[in-house]
């Protein structure tokens, strides 16, 4: 089994709805276990436009799927959940992005691992700290220097 992390988001139709509703398919998912998952934190919106505050979480799984099984699975529950793709980091009912995948980094077309934003969105770098303070990254830095870097963002725990 690998370890992985897993963003969560959301900003539109009942954002903390929306994240619980995945967390539940998320444990659904097959040769997947849901480890842990972190408070949910409502934080500022950085994509284009006027749009609703996030809420934000990260949870920790552990799963036997491949990298691109994994990102199916989720695509999936995106979809249940109503996930429009039009305009580039627009309003979004349900985002699920995979943060970690063990210490394994990966750069094709569909999958870029860790994720290649994390360092710059504390509302993903301070709910993977709660879950797990002393993470290293693949490429060895910290997430606590990550975080010490990380441009602030208004960001509250709910
Ligand atoms: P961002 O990646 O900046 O958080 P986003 O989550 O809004 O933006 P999406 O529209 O959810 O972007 O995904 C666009 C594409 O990103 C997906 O179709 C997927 O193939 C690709 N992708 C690359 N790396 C990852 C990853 N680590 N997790 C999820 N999707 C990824
Ligand atoms: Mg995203
Ligand atoms: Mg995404």
């Amino acid at each position: 089994m690998i370890r992985c992390y897993i963003g969560l988001g959301s900003n539109l139709a009942d954002p903390a709805a929306q994240l619980r509703s995945a967390l539940g398919q998320i444990r659904n998912v097959p040769q997947t276990t849901l480890v842990s998952c972190s408070d949910f934190y409502a934080s500022a919106p950085v994509g284009p436009g006027e749009q609703p505050d996030y809420v934000n979480a990260v949870a920790c799984l552990e799963t036997a799927l491949s990298p691109e099984a994994l990102l199916d699975a989720l695509q999936a529950i995106e979809n249940l959940h109503g996930r429009k793709r039009t305009l580039r980091w627009g309003a979004r009912t349900l985002d699920l992005d995979i943060l970690l995948y063990g210490n394994q980094q990966l750069d094709t077309a569909r999958l870029q691992v860790p994720h290649p934003r994390m360092a710059e969105r504390n509302f993903v770098l301070e709910p993977l700290a709660e879950l797990s303070p002393e993470l290293t990254m693949p490429d060895g830095t910290s997430l606590r220097t990550l975080l010490a870097q990380c441009p602030p963002n208004r960001l509250h725990r709910l």
